[in-house]
């Protein structure tokens, strides 16, 4: 299986998506926890990137794009990934489409995890990551609705939409029954 997790940011994407890769026994890509493994390693890749997270900005799509390039030739992915943060603009979308057809691939399901914007921010405040600030989650929230929420049109027809307010057992459910229709 390969599908893409959209959603904006405190929507619960990457506890899903751990839930999904493990339960369909695939790889979670997430470019957020690539990009903080990067910097925490001190790579020049870290580096580069570390004045977007901090801002929460969108890393530039010259070093997104390649590194998920990279990570797709990885042997754990020819089963299938799970997406999580990536694509989130137009312009990473038809990237992504360039990558998976020039591997011959197609993505299963895309799943949009929908929770109101409000509950969002109580959320991001309680988990306290760098880029958890009042300002900085701001932007996030922004870059979301400018950059990403755009996709959903993109994907119009493959959209699978997730009420993503419950418990994390809910949402998973609900998650995993979107594949069945
Ligand atoms: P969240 O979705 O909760 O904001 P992520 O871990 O997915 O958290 O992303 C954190 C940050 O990593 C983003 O604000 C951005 O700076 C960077 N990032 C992650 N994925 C991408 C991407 N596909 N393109 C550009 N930047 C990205």
């Amino acid at each position: 299986m390969r599908i893409v997790l959209l959603g904006p940011p405190g929507a619960g994407k990457g506890t899903q998506a751990v839930k999904l890769a493990e339960s369909l026994d695939v790889p979670q890509i997430s470019t957020g926890d690539l990009f903080r493994h990067n910097i925490d390693a001190g790579t020049t890749l870290g580096l580069q990137a570390k004045q977007y997270l901090d801002a929460g900005d969108l890393v530039p799509a010259s070093l997104t794009n390649a590194l998920v390039d990279d990570r797709l030739n990885d042997a754990d992915v020819a089963q299938g990934f799970i997406l999580d943060g990536f694509p989130r603009s137009v312009e990473q979308a038809e990237a992504l489409n360039a990558m998976l057809k020039r591997r011959g691939l197609k993505l299963d399901a895309v799943l949009e995890f929908r929770v109101p914007e409000d509950e969002l921010v109580d959320r991001l405040k309680g988990r306290g990551r760098a880029d958890d600030t009042e300002d900085v989650i701001r932007n996030r929230m922004k870059v979301y609705r400018d950059e990403t929420a755009p996709l959903l049109d993109f994907y119009q027809g493959e959209l699978h939409t997730v009420d993503a307010v419950g418990t994390l057992d809910e949402v998973f459910a609900r998650a995993l029954q979107a594949f069945d229709r």
